[in-house]
This record gives C-alpha cells, sequence and structure tokens, in this order.
C-alpha cells in the first residue's frame, strides 16, 4: 500500500514496524518519493486488523492525504524489516513541517539528570525541524543540514532502534555530537550563552537570536525603552509586534484565551495567535498600540524554551530584519544585516536550509483562520478535487507565496511578503528554485496575476514559459473554493484593498458568479476617484474626501479637507477610479475618528471592527443594490448624521459592518446559486465573516471559508494554479 502526504519524519516507519512485528507480519517499509510504501503478509484477517490498527495508531503528527491498497502475490518474506528510501519514484512526498518540541523532549531538556539536560538542540520523531533542515527529499539525515553532525554512539543507537522514539529521528541530536549554541560578544557557549541573553534583556537590550526558520530580535516587552529603541533601529514605526510569552498562564493573565485558542497556541504548528488583551498589564504601550490585539506565541523550540524558563516573562519577538526585507537566516548575514539593530547574538551551527516566518493564526467564529502562514504550515499541500497540470503560480505583490501543482495537490510556499524590495523580490525567487528543485518540477505553464506592475508578472512575462494571467480576485475566490472542494457554480465574493479590474481600474468589492471555467462580475461597488492613486491606500481621508465629495457635491458636506485633495478631485487629477471596499472601510474610519492612516495593511479596517467591542444590534445603514452597483452615498449620508447626532461610535461601526453584510445576502438573493465563497484581505474581519455567514445561511445559501491557506493574497497562488490549470485542460 502506498501512503501519501505529509508522512515522511513523523516516525511512521517504525510504527508501522512495530505494528507488524505485535501482528507476526513479514514485509516491509520504506520511505518512497511519492510518501509511504507498506507491503505486509498474511492472513486476511491478519491484514485486515493491520490496516484498521495503522489508522488508529497513526502517528499524531502525520497527514495522509490519500491511501491506496492493493493485493500483490506473496513473495514469501521472512521477517519485517525497514527498507532504505526508494528514490526513483516522482517527488510527491509532502514535507513535514517544523514542529514545536513535544511533552517528553521538554522533560528531557529540564531534567538535570538527563544527558540532554539543558540542550538547545534536542528532538525526536514527534518534534524538532523539518523543513528548515531540508535540503532534498527523501527526507533523509544526508539531504539535510544535519548532514555534517556525525551521530555519537549513544545517538546512533537510539536512531537505529525501531523501539526508541528517536528511531530515524533524522535531526536526532546531542551535547557531545550536535549543534552548539554560542553568544557574541563574548563567545559564551551553551548554557552561558542563554544566561547571556537573560541578562540582555534584563538590561533593556536587543537580543538576535537563531531560532528555527531565522532570527529574532527579542527585548523585554514590559520595558518601555527598550520596545522604543527596537522599533527605532528597525525602522518598524506602528506595526504591532508579536509577544514571545512562557506559558500559557502567562498569555492568560495578558490575554484572554479560548478553548480554541489554546489549542492552536500548544498546537506543533505552534503560531502566533491573535488574543483579546486584557487592560491592566504591565507591557509597553508601544508593542501594539495601533492594533486591537496582542500576538502571542508560546516556546516552540528547545532554545526558546530554555530561555524562557530563566526568563519568565513576555518578551517581544519579531523577524530579524529591517523594515520590509527578508528574514535573516545566515550567521555571518545576520551580524552584519542586524549589527546596527542587536546588542547581543545568539548563535548555533545548524544551518537554517530556508528562511520561515512565524505563521499567525485568527481563531473566528470558532475555527481558525491563517493570515500568515510560514513555519509550522508550508510547505504541507492544499489537496484539490482533480489533477492538474504542471503549474507554477506566482502569486500577487502583497504577502506573496507561490506554489506548485503537483497531480491533485498544491504545494504552496513559506509567506515571503511584499514584493517591494530587491531583498524580498531575490527571496520571491529564491522560493521558486527551491520548491522546483525539491519537488524536480518542471513548469508547463506559469501563472500570475493580471496586474502589469507586480514583481511577480514580470517575473513570469520574463520567464519564457507560456503563462496565463489570472484576474486577482477570481484568484482569491477560486482558492476558496479549491480548499473546500467545491466544483459547480458559486457565488464568489472577493472583498479586498487592491486588484487590477479586467476594465483596467482598481476593483476589490467583487460579486462572480464563478466555476473554474471562468466568471461573470454581477455586481460591485459604485466606483469612485483615488486622489493621489496609491497615496490613498495610507491616507484614509482620501477616499473619505472623495466620497463626501461625490455625495454631496463640491460643498462637501462642510468637512475640510486637504487643499491638494480637492484639487486632484475636482480636476479628476492623478485620482484613478476604484471600487475597493477596503477603501470604503478607511473612509469610514476617517469619518468617524477612528482611524486617519494605514501605517500597516488594514489598520484603520481593524481598528473600525474593534470598535464594535460586544455591541449586538440589526440596527444599519443600507447600501443601495441597483443593477448590481452598491451605493454607498445613502450610507456615507446616514452616517455622518449619525455622527452629528452624535451617535456612539460603535453602534456607527456596527451599522456600518451590518450594511456590508446585508448588501451580500441581497446580491446573492438575486442568483440561482447554493453555494457562496468569501475571500480576500477583508474577510479577516470576524464580525462581518460571521454576520454575513449567519445571514447567507439563514437564506438558504451554504458558505464556505478560507482554513488552509489566508483570505488574504497569502492565497492569491493556490487560486491561480487550480484556475491556471483549468484554463489548460
Ligand atoms: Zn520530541
Ligand atoms: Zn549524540
Ligand atoms: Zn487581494
Amino acid at each position: 500500500m502506498v501512503l501519501r502526504g505529509a508522512v515522511q519524519g513523523v516516525g511512521f516507519r517504525p510504527m508501522v514496524y512495530r505494528l507488524a512485528e505485535k501482528l507476526c507480519l513479514a514485509g516491509w517499509v520504506r520511505n518512497s518519493s511519492a510518501g509511504l510504501e507498506i507491503e505486509v503478509e498474511g492472513s486476511s484477517e491478519q491484514l485486515d486488523h493491520f490496516l484498521h490498527l495503522l489508522k488508529a495508531e497513526r502517528p499524531q503528527s502525520a497527514v495522509v492525504t490519500s491511501e491506496e491498497v492493493s493485493r500483490v502475490a506473496p513473495a514469501g518474506f521472512i521477517w519485517f524489516e525497514i527498507l532504505p528510501s526508494d528514490e526513483n519514484a516522482a517527488k510527491s512526498a509532502a514535507v513535514l513541517p517544523d514542529l514545536a518540541t513535544c511533552p517528553e523532549c521538554l522533560r528531557e531538556m529540564l531534567d538535570p539528570d538527563d544527558r540532554r539536560s539543558g540542550y538547545a538542540f534536542t528532538n525526536c520523531t514527534l518534534c524538532g525541524p523539518r523543513y528548515s533542515i531540508l535540503l532534498d527529499i527523501p527526507y533523509d539525515r544526508p539531504k539535510t543540514t544535519m548532514r555534517c553532525f556525525v551521530l555519537c554512539p549513544a545517538c546512533l543507537q537510539e536512531y537505529e532502534s525501531p523501539h526508541d522514539r528517536r528511531f530515524h529521528a533524522q535531526p536526532n541530536a546531542c551535547p557531545t555530537c550536535g549543534p552548539r549554541l554560542w553568544s557574541v560578544p563574548g563567545q559564551a557557549e551553551g548554557a552561558s550563552a542563554v544566561a547571556h541573553a537573560v541578562e540582555a534583556l534584563a538590561q533593556g537590550e536587543v537580543v538576535a537570536l537563531k531560532g528555527v526558520g531565522g532570527f529574532h530580535l527579542l527585548v523585554d516587552a514590559r520595558n518601555p525603552i527598550a520596545v522604543k529603541r527596537l522599533r527605532e533601529r528597525k525602522h518598524r514605526e506602528e506595526k504591532p509586534f508579536a509577544l514571545l510569552m512562557p506559558s500559557l498562564a502567562c498569555a492568560r493573565q495578558y490575554c484572554t484565551v479560548s478553548a480554541a485558542e489554546e489549542g492552536m497556541l500548544v498546537s506543533s504548528a505552534a503560531p502566533i495567535v491573535l488574543l483579546q488583551p486584557q487592560g491592566g498589564g504591565d507591557l509597553a504601550p508601544e508593542v501594539a498600540k495601533s492594533s486591537p490585539y496582542l500576538g502571542v506565541m508560546l516556546p516552540y523550540s528547545p532554545l526558546h524554551h530554555l530561555l524562557m524558563a530563566q526568563y519568565p516573562f513576555p518578551v517581544v519577538a519579531t523577524s530579524g530584519n529591517r523594515a520590509d526585507e527578508p528574514i535573516a537566516i545566515e550567521n555571518e548575514e545576520a551580524c552584519e544585516r542586524l549589527k546596527d539593530i542587536a546588542d547581543v547574538f545568539v548563535l548555533h551551527d545548524r544551518p537554517i536550509a530556508r528562511s520561515c516566518d512565524d505563521s499567525v493564526v485568527r481563531i473566528s467564529g470558532g475555527s481558525p483562520q491563517i493570515l500568515r502562514r510560514a513555519r509550522g504550515y508550508a510547505p504541507l499541500p492544499v489537496v484539490t478535487p482533480h489533477d492538474l497540470p504542471r503549474v507554477l503560480a506566482v502569486g500577487g505583490h502583497l504577502k506573496n507565496t507561490v506554489a506548485i501543482a503537483l497531480g491533485r495537490q498544491v504545494f504552496l510556499s513559506q509567506h515571503m511578503g511584499d514584493l517591494d524590495t530587491v531583498e524580498s523580490r531575490q527571496a520571491f525567487e529564491r522560493a521558486i528554485e527551491d520548491l522546483c528543485r525539491l519537488y524536480r518540477f518542471d513548469p508547463d505553464l506559469v501563472a500570475c496575476d493580471l496586474h502589469p506592475d507586480y514583481a511577480s508578472t514580470q517575473w513570469a512575462l520574463a520567464s519564457g514559459l507560456p503563462i496565463v494571467q489570472v484576474q486577482h480576485h477570481y484568484a482569491h475566490v477560486a482558492a476558496c473554493a479549491a480548499e473546500n472542494g467545491i466544483e459547480t457554480n458559486y457565488l464568489g465574493v472577493a472583498w479586498d484593498g487592491t486588484g487590477f479590474g479586467l476594465d483596467g481600474t482598481i476593483w476589490g468589492s467583487e460579486f462572480f458568479v464563478a466555476s473554474p471555467s471562468g466568471f461573470e462580475r454581477i455586481a460591485h461597488l459604485r466606483s469612485f476617484r483615488l486622489p493621489g492613486g496609491e497615496a490613498a491606500i495610507r491616507d484614509c481621508s482620501r477616499s473619505a474626501a472623495s466620497m463626501v465629495w461625490e455625495t454631496f457635491g463640491p460643498g462637501g458636506a462642510g468637512i475640510a479637507f486637504d487643499v491638494n485633495i480637492r484639487v486632484m478631485l475636482e480636476g479628476r487629477i492623478n485620482s484613478p477610479q476604484s471600487s475597493s471596499i477596503g477603501r470604503l472601510f478607511d473612509a469610514v474610519a476617517y469619518l468617524t475618528g477612528v482611524a486617519d492612516q494605514n501605517r500597516f495593511e488594514g489598520q484603520a479596517a481593524m481598528r473600525l471592527e474593534s470598535a464594535i467591542g460586544s455591541i449586538r444590534t440589526n440596527e444599519s445603514y443600507e447600501i443601495e443594490n441597483q443593477n448590481g452597483i452598491g451605493d454607498w452615498a445613502p450610507l456615507i449620508e446616514a452616517l455622518l448624521s449619525d455622527r452629528k447626532a452624535d451617535l456612539d461610535l460603535g453602534r456607527i461601526a456596527t451599522k456600518f459592518h451590518n450594511a456590508l453584510a446585508n448588501w451580500i445576502g441581497a446580491v446573492a438573493d438575486t442568483t440561482d446559486v447554493r453555494d457562496v465563497v468569501l475571500s480576500g484581505g477583508v474577510f479577516q474581519n470576524a464580525y462581518l465573516t460571521a454576520r454575513a455567514s449567519a445571514l447567507l445561511e439563514e437564506h438558504g445559501f451554504r458558505v464556505f471559508t478560507h482554513h488552509q491557506v489566508p483570505a488574504n493574497d497569502g492565497g492569491i497562488s493556490l487560486g491561480q494554479a487550480v484556475l491556471a490549470g483549468a484554463f489548460e485542460s
């Protein structure tokens, strides 16, 4: 039988070995490039028993995407053995993401009598680095960055014993034979290096720490001067910092943590989870001044555990880079690039094969929503309903990811970030090269966005391969449809900040009746001008001025806007047309006084959502739906009169969100489809998504949202891969 999916490096072979031994079955098991292959001989009763237990006792972190069982003539095996990996088959085995330290390894590290006491690279088949040390497939030690460490006799014995937890644990290591830790300046080693970092944190210094997928920059989150210093040195104005907290109990001290949120925090992916802060803590306000949430993660590597055991306080843990650059992974590179940011470096000699940022997850309506998909998730595949041709999808421009389609599996790269800098574009090219090399993938086709200025589009055009340009919002909804296995016509609602439309204007409030073979744009917002173009993405007053100007005429309801903005609007100078919901959020945030700037993407919308607080009402503004054009003018008018009457901000924000949900319901009612797909960054808004979903379900629709890839542009590459495939076949 053949098991496909993430089945290598999770202790599957020893588990099969022990099972076969227990049931007295002969045969073999091996890792192949397709996944895991097993051949067993025995009576049909024994074999049924084997299959049953194989399912029941499967290793926790294994992700089986398909199972093929076939009967073959008995070969007369005498015993059961684990064969060397077969490398000839197609390279389609899923590689496992990096897994957080398991309780057993943690216990050993903290046990003063254990031979791995205090050892920062402890791992086993249930935990430890995977994707970040992988050089090639199949996943075997010589094909990982652990190949330069020769196992000592004690580790080798563990590695070779099918009864040991470390049987074929590829990154297996101990203080005698494995990677070592040191700090700079001063070259303190091992435990002293950790102590050095602790001392630096206590003194308010910035520590650069080499983690699993790259460097982190750490400061004590309770020290306002230290946090401010880090912001200044890193050139990061306001974007919230994530926190590393020593324990669940500590997270509870600062935030409310639901059962679902707790589940995410302690999962083997161990992402940053966005939590609702509880006031009154001692955190420096500069940590996340402009966000209603705190991004919190728990220690996920032995090194993080050791540090937090000695410094049991919340610590800012942000990517080791300057703003907008990719995360640093090499020792020399980090020491050079971060020399003006960090005071102390904690380094080790286990090379990182590829950078992988921390993932970010938010619980929405009780289920996890991935906002940034990287460590702990990449490169797990998304399984699509049909085989796809060999497509390389290069994604969008913001929050870029790339993807390759292999059969029914789409392998997505880790989050690469915005492609604004030379460094990030290099990282984007490295990720393409890396995925293609790992899977021996030669694309027949490249899928990209329609936007001519995206670096990813330009790369595709220059690749010399046949290309398919996929409209941005069509890719959004197709990604959501694909991960939910929808194949028939559906209503795709794609709401975001920016995407290049078929008519050359900026879209972003799309209702498509769609299928893999095409889409019809059945509704969108009435378009409006964005004075100053791109500048309107940051400055919320521009969208507000434009909508007020359109609603009330040049007199503008007595609201004063910058004279340059008025000149642009009146003269239609540098004011492209847009129908983006993101900009409607900005305008409303500005007019209610909730926010005047987006210092990071979606900031104003996030504040508007959080203004709702615990208010629950069915009151609503109205977006008039006329022949598929959603007119926001009545909404702006009603909102300003509520504002004048001093209506509570929370109520105004709620009425605005309700209007959007009602509009979705009204448009859906005009169609004859039953499935509605919600995609695009705007649906990271938990209130809107919950409200719209409930309403649609009441109207008899089935509603689908994202769970495997982000609703934001991080999911675009999946949609492109699926659609280019449909286009080709
Ligand atoms: Zn472990
Ligand atoms: Zn050893
Ligand atoms: Zn988008």
